[in-house]
């Protein structure tokens, strides 16, 4: 996120501005120039869509009053309370060119001194404790990115339909890759791909430094109620430690595969987790929907689920080897491809074993009259087909 003083050298950067002007160059009316302020505290321009007059804004990205307000929204967005755009905006008045980085959370990098000077004693301790929790939590990838306030990348973003963990957006940013993956994505708006090209710095420093805690989005949500004690394999859980248990599982790229949301919403519900029967709301909903199930039993179908038995299938053949440098975005299509292939090829396979078993049957009929085939189901199942002379394979 560079330095940016004019209109005129955003510009020269970014197409997300063409239709924006200064106060001075725009056409409200003279009354209103002389009442705006023509540039920001950071002492870049200020400007405004023309002609439409909205989004009134300091043309600087790097700007200090606005990382200010990126921060409170940060720190909200998680939670925290006591910490307000007060203490924000004093953290950035007072150290903004302490800054080792251009972005808002270079706030958590800053020395104890120089919050000290910024902070009153109990604003510093709480500080501190919300950069020791955000350090030592977990978070969830779509979660942890949306908290940044990058315009139009909320939690429901195109990106985390493509993008479901940090390792994957960090190679992107780190390579200057952004504006291939909104390609690829299909993020058009010129605006947005700027705004996500800009927060290089914030998305860096928020996975290295701030939040090393980032878990990729799991891939299914289960919405569930537990009620009673829980036991799995004969061991006891408290219904904290049951779910992080049930959490636990993970595939082999190390996604998180399950998360498990707490709820009594009856049309959300999908299990009444129960070891026995009680009096509680949760055991009769679930006696009611039909939806119990033993603890034991839901962490085995979870169990099943992340490690599914082999159903004598084949596995798809392994995707050729992977590229150096190559991302884990164009690995996962060049395995969607290679699976669709395999899929074709196997679909030809049964086709022609279909065809060949056809023929057999003919032949048959041809030699023994109508009489029953020799050889059964089975047999052709297992690959062989056990007719006159040598066995032969089926190709499967
Ligand atoms: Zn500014």
């Amino acid at each position: 996120m560079q330095v940016i003083k004019t209109l005129e050298d955003l510009k020269h950067v970014t197409h997300a501005y063409d239709d924006f002007e200064t106060i001075e160059g725009s056409s409200i009316p003279q009354y209103y120039k002389d009442i705006f302020p023509k540039t920001c505290t950071c002492g870049a321009e200020m400007i405004l869509t023309e002609p439409k007059h909205t989004q009134l804004q300091c043309c600087n990205p790097a700007c200090w009053v606005k990382m200010a307000h990126r921060l409170n929204y940060f720190i909200s967005y998680h939670g925290f309370k006591g910490f307000g755009e007060q203490a924000c905006y004093s953290i950035f008045v007072n150290c903004h060119n302490e800054l080792q980085y251009a972005s808002f959370l270079g706030a958590f990098l800053l020395s104890r001194d120089a919050l000290n000077r910024a902070l009153t004693p109990y604003q510093l301790e709480l500080f501190l404790e919300i950069k020791e929790t955000l350090s030592t939590h977990t978070y969830h990838f779509c979660d942890a990115i949306a908290s940044l306030g990058i315009p139009n990348i909320g939690s429901r973003s195109v990106l985390f339909d493509y993008v479901k963990g940090p390792s994957v957006l960090m190679n992107y940013v780190l390579d200057n890759k952004t504006e291939e993956l909104c390609d690829m994505i299909g993020i058009n708006a010129v605006s947005t791909r700027y705004y996500l090209k800009a927060a290089a710095a914030d998305i860096v420093l928020l996975m290295s430094d701030v939040m090393p805690g980032i878990t990729a989005t799991p891939k299914g949500e289960i919405f569930v109620a537990i009620t009673g004690k829980v036991s799995v394999g004969g061991v006891a859980y408290t219904r904290a430690e049951f779910i992080a248990l049930c959490e636990s599982f993970r595939d082999a790229e190390g996604t998180q595969l399950y998360k498990l949301i707490e709820t009594k919403a009856q049309d959300k519900l999908q299990y009444v987790i129960a070891d026995a029967p009680s009096d509680s709301d949760k055991y009769r909903i679930g006696l009611r929907l039909n939806k119990l199930i033993t603890a034991e039993e839901f962490y085995k179908m979870l169990k099943d689920g992340a490690n599914p038995p082999d159903d004598n299938n084949p596995p798809p053949p392994p995707p050729p080897g992977c590229q150096p440098g190559e991302s884990l975005i164009s690995i996962q299509r060049r395995e969607a491809e290679a699976q669709k292939a395999y899929d074709v090829q196997r679909r030809r396979q049964i086709e022609e074993y279909e065809r060949r078993r056809q023929e057999e049957e003919k032949k048959k009929r041809r030699q023994n009259g109508n009489s029953v085939a020799e050889f059964s189901d089975d047999d052709y199942n297992a690959g062989c087909v056990k007719g006159r002379g040598k066995p032969h394979f089926v190709p499967m």
